[in-house]
């Protein structure tokens, strides 16, 4: 934390972040932590973003930060070139060339307490949370609470239609919106939500008993047989809705900790951008 009463340096918010989201937490596969970006640069904005994308690098950029935070890792895998000719490598010089430092927090984030599911958790006004996925006993990310996706208890129970509907209002609005797999009329009192793509949980969604599971990018094949071997019912948002309310808390955090301004992108970087609902059977042709 800076106590000189001077603007925080890109260090002081890496060691804030470092702090909240400890890097050793992230799956072995990720890569987190500071991407681009001199450390002794003051920061008086960040901007909170889940995709580095080329709209949320102008939008970060127009607003003036000098930082931006990701949940989505820029460079996932090996690079051997950053030049401008590349759409990746176009942000990189974007980015070096305003003199806005990159960060990024994704499966360490996911796995902390708070974490981004408990923001989408908070969405529903679920209580009693508890982790879907917890770390492996004695891994890095392993204690109290952390671990991945949320189960908790909705105020008001509600039939899976409604829930659906609920969803679709209470999540970040996208063109995919929410859909459901299941009974109807099957009543929810135990959600699950886990923020981003879920389909590893399914089973611990059975595990955990709950009346129904809240994730993104879920599949036929995997879906399917999950219901036929009576599991939760199963709602699949836009993977960008699910990760959206987690900025917020991150936001939060770095104004209280460090005391920069913060803008958290709503530009939607879902990459479906188009739905179509099915003209009802007594429809002559689809409404416009
Ligand atoms: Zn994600």
């Amino acid at each position: 934390m800076s106590t000189t009463g001077s603007a925080p340096t890109v260090a002081d918010v890496v060691a804030a972040l470092d702090r909240r989201y400890p890097p050793a937490w992230a799956e072995e596969w990720d890569r987190v932590g500071l991407v681009l970006g001199e450390p002794t640069t003051g920061v008086s904005r960040v901007a909170c973003v889940v995709d580095v994308v080329p709209e949320t690098v102008e939008e970060a950029l127009d607003a003036g930060a000098d930082m931006i935070v990701a949940h989505h890792p820029l460079l996932l895998r090996g690079v051997s070139s950053v030049a401008a000719t590349t759409y990746k490598g176009r942000i990189v010089h974007r980015l070096i060339k305003a003199d806005v430092a990159l960060y990024v927090a994704h499966t360490n984030a996911d796995v902390a307490d708070p974490g981004v599911s408990d923001a989408l958790a908070a969405r529903f006004g679920l209580t009693g949370l508890r982790p879907l996925h917890r770390p492996r006993p004695g891994s890095p990310p392993d204690g109290p609470g952390r671990g991945i996706g949320r189960i908790g208890e909705l105020p008001t129970p509600m039939t899976l239609a409604e829930l659906t509907r609920h969803a679709a209002a209470v999540l970040p609005a996208t063109a995919w919106g929410v859909r459901a797999a299941g009974d109807p009329g099957r009543m929810v009192r135990t959600l699950a939500v886990s923020g981003g793509s879920g389909d590893g949980f399914l089973a611990e969604a059975t595990a955990a008993g709950v009346d129904a599971f809240l994730t993104a990018d879920l599949r036929h094949h995997p879906a399917g047989e999950h219901l036929a071997a009576g599991g939760p019912a199963l709602l699949d948002a836009a993977h960008w809705a699910t990760e959206r309310p987690w900025l917020d808390d991150l936001a939060a955090h770095l104004r209280d900790e460090l005391g920069v301004e913060t803008v958290v992108s709503d530009l939607d970087t879902d990459p479906w951008t188009v739905h179509a609902a099915a003209p009802r059977p007594d429809d002559k042709e689809p409404r416009p």
